[in-house]
């Protein structure tokens, strides 16, 4: 199953493509803003927020996984902790039994928004097969660490967690490349978000 990849891949680069022009235009403050904002200390916030019907193991497992596994492969350099409220969340994630995007079956979707006041992110995750037969926590795992890949600025892929979800196969853990690509990128908002500081 795939995701909808222009929702949540592409809105990241037109982001980072923004606070750059805004660099270029010298709104030093405003681009500082932004580009903490985009990582919030490497700590994102996230609230789980409807849990599913039916058996609830493989979805919390699922969850836990997705966030553990990009904590455990990048060193701790990025890390999702999950809070008891939406208040102060930077993502929100719920679990649907069902979810389409334009008519089509999706395993997971992540929705943005970027304001200079923070990140706000609403994921949702699809808990059963296109069957009803309920998903496993490898299945969950894999599109949680997928969704939240998007946000750490990755696009779809071919391998690791980026790639589409297979049933039978799920990938349960970012590739070696996906990994370089999340700390690429994270270097080049820490470049932004300095050049802005030094600049003012
Ligand atoms: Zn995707």
């Amino acid at each position: 199953m795939q995701d909808p990849v222009p929702a949540s891949a592409s809105s990241f680069e037109t982001y980072i493509s923004s606070i750059e022009a805004k660099l270029a235009r010298g709104e030093h403050e405003e681009v500082a803003r932004y580009s903490k904002a985009l990582i919030p200390n490497g700590r994102f916030r996230i609230f789980l927020k409807k849990l599913p019907t039916g058996p609830m193991k493989p979805s919390i497992e699922g969850f836990l996984g997705g966030l553990g596994i990009w904590e455990a492969e990048t060193n701790g350099l990025v890390a999702f902790e999950p809070v008891p409220t939406a208040r102060d969340a930077h993502i929100v994630l719920e679990f649907k039994d069902d979810l389409t995007y334009q008519g089509a079956p999706v395993a997971g979707h992540a929705r943005w928004l970027l304001t200079q006041n923070g990140l706000s992110v609403r994921i949702q995750i699809r808990t059963k097969a296109p069957n009803g037969k309920p998903l496993s926590s490898g299945c969950i795992q894999q599109s949680v660490a997928h969704e939240l890949g998007h946000v750490l600025g990755l696009d779809d892929g071919n391998d690791g967690v980026m790639s589409p979800v297979d049933i039978r196969n799920p990938r349960l853990k970012p590739s070696v490349a996906e990994v370089e690509r999340v700390i690429r990128i994270r270097d080049r908002i820490r470049a932004i978000t300095t050049e802005a500081i030094i600049s003012r």
